[in-house]
């Protein structure tokens, strides 16, 4: 596995491989890395000739400063997972590399995707993730890169980024990787003590009771019930539990035929905040 720290490094080591016409999958991540992030890279693989993941805590996409100097670093780790899942070029760029001496986020309109859920929370949040994402972009050319569910509105953002901007890259949804008990992977679920790691499954659980009310209960009467059994929770803080159409990621309060919908969730035990997501069926 090649490791390359600087842009200019990376775009000239990969102008050899453009030339023979070969594909080019990339994963963008912020490390820590753990199973969610291999399957990615696994379903990389199996689709390009090279894979390229980069690690780079993006500062711009915090609204909490405290999250952000809390953000979990296993570089160590990272690199022996990432040979060891056949990773073929791991790029880790300094903040001063990709921001040069300007750390600061652009603005980008979304078509109103960015305002709903996480955008009403974290506010400049997909400013944020859209800067870092063009800029990684820009410099891989990726013939395709792939994104989880897990941040699934994430995910929907992206696609809008390239449609927008007619980037030549194919998105890929990835599905959500979770642990045994159901908990999505998340880098944060390493700061979660021993008390909040076992009461976090309870988020998934509660995404898979309201998947299954969803098909005869009212959307009122589904939320409803989430938010009450969160009330009960002592060690979960229920941020939001909100059921939205799955292209325009607005929350609604009706079901129409023909339309696919979602469960989304953020949740913080203690200062740590986790999100997850569920596709509904009617
Ligand atoms: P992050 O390092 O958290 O920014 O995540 C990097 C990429 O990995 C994003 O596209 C995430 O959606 C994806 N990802 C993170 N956790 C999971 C998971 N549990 N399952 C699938 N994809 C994930």
């Amino acid at each position: 596995m090649y490791i390359f720290k600087k842009q200019a490094d990376l775009t000239s080591h990969l102008s050899k491989f453009r030339t023979k016409n070969l594909s080019i999958g990339f994963v963008p991540t912020m490390g820590a890395l753990h199973l969610g992030h291999i399957s990615l890279v696994s379903i990389s693989k199996k689709a390009n000739t090279i894979t390229v993941v980069s690690i780079f805590v993006n500062p711009t996409q915090f609204n909490s400063k405290e999250d952000y100097d809390n953000y979990p670093s296993t570089i160590d780790n990272d690199t022996a997972l990432l040979k060891e899942a056949g990773c073929d070029i791991l790029f880790l760029p300094s903040s001063d590399d990709i921001y040069k001496n300007q750390v600061v986020a652009q603005h980008f309109d979304f078509d109103g995707l960015e305002f709903e859920m996480e955008g009403k929370h974290r506010t400049g949040h997909f400013n944020g993730v859209g800067t870092i994402v063009k800029t990684l972009f820009e410099i891989i050319r990726p013939d395709n890169a792939y994104f989880g569910e897990k941040d699934f509105q994430q995910l929907q953002i992206v696609k809008k980024l390239v449609d927008k901007n007619n980037l030549a890259v194919r998105i890929h949804g990835c599905p959500v990787y979770r642990e045994k008990d159901g908990l999505a992977m998340s880098s944060r679920n390493t700061r979660l003590t021993r008390q909040q790691r076992l009461a976090a499954p309870f988020i998934f659980a509660s995404l898979q009771k309201a998947a299954a009310l969803f098909t005869h209960k009212s959307i009122d009467q589904v939320v409803l019930q989430v938010e009450n059994e969160f009330k009960k929770n002592a060690l979960l803080e229920l941020e939001y539990f909100t059921i939205a159409d799955e292209t325009t990621l607005r929350t609604v309060s009706k079901k129409e035929p023909g339309k696919s919908y979602r469960a989304f969730i953020a949740v913080y035990a203690g200062n740590i905040r986790l999100i997850d997501n569920i596709k509904l069926e009617i």
